[in-house]
């Protein structure tokens, strides 16, 4: 295979990485983001998809420095709370730019997006439709649908979303009271590694745009949620590929009808860009005759890394003791697990991971791809470890 433009791309963010760790020395463990990547991947989500709406989901990574980035970029923003309307408006983003994709809110912080200036919604409930009548008079509304979530690596199950029958009734409901009845919503789960992940629900959103429309209302939105991948220790198909089932999914179900069209990418945007440099802290043996090494990390599940859960995500690996990259250091079998003392607190043991035989307390084992759902993971202080540090190089 031969080196792409991005993967020299990452190589100099890795290399750009690594001289500021190298320079400040800092705390471990702590993430660093490498914000020209941030933008590179803002770059390529909008060029591979120019007519589409992009909402940055904040969640994945909140950084003031990043969101400021996208902001200056031109992206809007899929929010969750009022915290977060509050960190897009105070980094630039204008109020028009934010969508409320959270549809489990309270009334009060509806009031409070509304008084922000916030005239965007997803909902999946008649109280919430209800609610955002009330606290959210004449703002738009996306109703979202359960969707079959599979080739997510990350799938969201059953809590979001109601049958699309559900949400053509609900639309109807907005209408009624007052609210701009925009279009679906939906999340196709997320690291989607299957490009036609989104055509099952791009068909049941046009089903009830189209359906509506007979009847005479004008939903004309469809707002096609996160799940655009990111590389890990398995590499995705490229973005081009998604955004051709997604751009032809959406051509043959509205069939001449064309929609307004919505993606809130999170991973994609930030993982790439991350990097969490981390300390050995133990390698121990659990017996005489297994081989396997245990090393614990100074982060752990609670530390950041919450989406080893079931080992889903899975980061490449990289040692002060090299090892990794076939270089010729002699390496062997590991459980990786974090220092807290929770039982759950183990990052991976079936995964197959082979780190070198040197490895001692004190090394570096850096986790790469580490952008996205770490640092807003963190816990405060679970066993008086400090949530997770995060550092932006230019
Ligand atoms: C988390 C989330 C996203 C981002 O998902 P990714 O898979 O990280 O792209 C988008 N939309 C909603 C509503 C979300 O909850």
């Amino acid at each position: 295979m031969t080196t792409s433009f991005a993967d020299q791309r990452l190589h100099e963010a890795m290399a750009r990485i690594r001289r500021f760790l190298d320079h400040e020395q800092p705390d471990t463990p702590c993430l660093v983001i490498d914000l020209p990547t941030v933008r590179d991947r803002f770059t390529a989500v909008r060029a591979a998809l120019p007519q589409v709406g992009i909402f940055y989901a904040v969640k994945a990574n909140p950084t003031p420095d990043v969101v400021g980035l996208l902001a200056a970029e031109g992206s809007s923003f899929d929010v969750a709370s009022p915290a977060e309307i509050d960190l897009c408006l105070e980094l630039g983003a204008a109020p028009e730019a934010i969508s409320y994709s959270n549809p489990i809110k309270k009334a009060r912080d509806i009031a409070y997006a509304y008084d922000r200036g916030v005239r965007l919604f997803v909902s999946d409930s008649e109280q919430d439709v209800r609610a955002l009548a009330e606290h959210a008079p004449g703002s738009s509304v996306l109703l979202r649908i359960l969707v079959n979530s599979k080739g997510s690596t990350y799938p969201f199950g059953k809590k979001f979303g109601c049958s699309p029958e559900m949400a053509t009734d609900l639309l109807r409901l907005a209408a009624e009271l007052g609210l701009v009845p925009l279009g679906v919503a939906f999340h196709a789960g997320s690291q989607q590694l299957d490009p036609n992940g989104w055509d099952g629900a791009i068909a049941d959103a046009a089903e009830i745009i189209l359906k509506l429309r007979a009847e005479g209302l004008s939903p004309t939105t469809v707002n096609l949620g996160g799940g655009l991948p990111a590389g890990y220790l398995t590499q995705p198909p490229p973005l081009a590929d998604y955004a051709a089932a997604i751009t032809a999914s959406i051509a043959r179900h509205f069939d001449e009808f064309s929609p307004e069209v919505m993606i809130e990418p999170g991973r994609a945007i930030v993982a790439e860009s991350g990097l969490i440099r981390s300390e050995v802290v133990l390698v121990s043996r659990k017996s005489y005759s297994d081989e396997r090494r245990w090393v614990f990390l100074d982060i752990g599940r609670y530390g950041g890394l919450a989406e080893t859960e079931g080992e889903a995500i899975a980061y490449p690996l990289a040692t002060s003791r090299g090892g990794v990259l076939h270089d010729g250091v002699p390496v062997g079998p590991v459980v990786l697990a974090g220092p807290t003392c929770d039982a759950d607190d183990v990052l991976y043991q079936n995964t197959c991971y082979e780190l070198p035989l040197e490895l001692r307390a004190g090394d570096h084992v850096d986790l790469i791809g580490a952008g996205a759902y770490t640092a807003s993971y963190s816990s405060v202080a679970f066993n008086g470890f400090p949530p997770l540090a995060t550092h932006c190089v230019r």
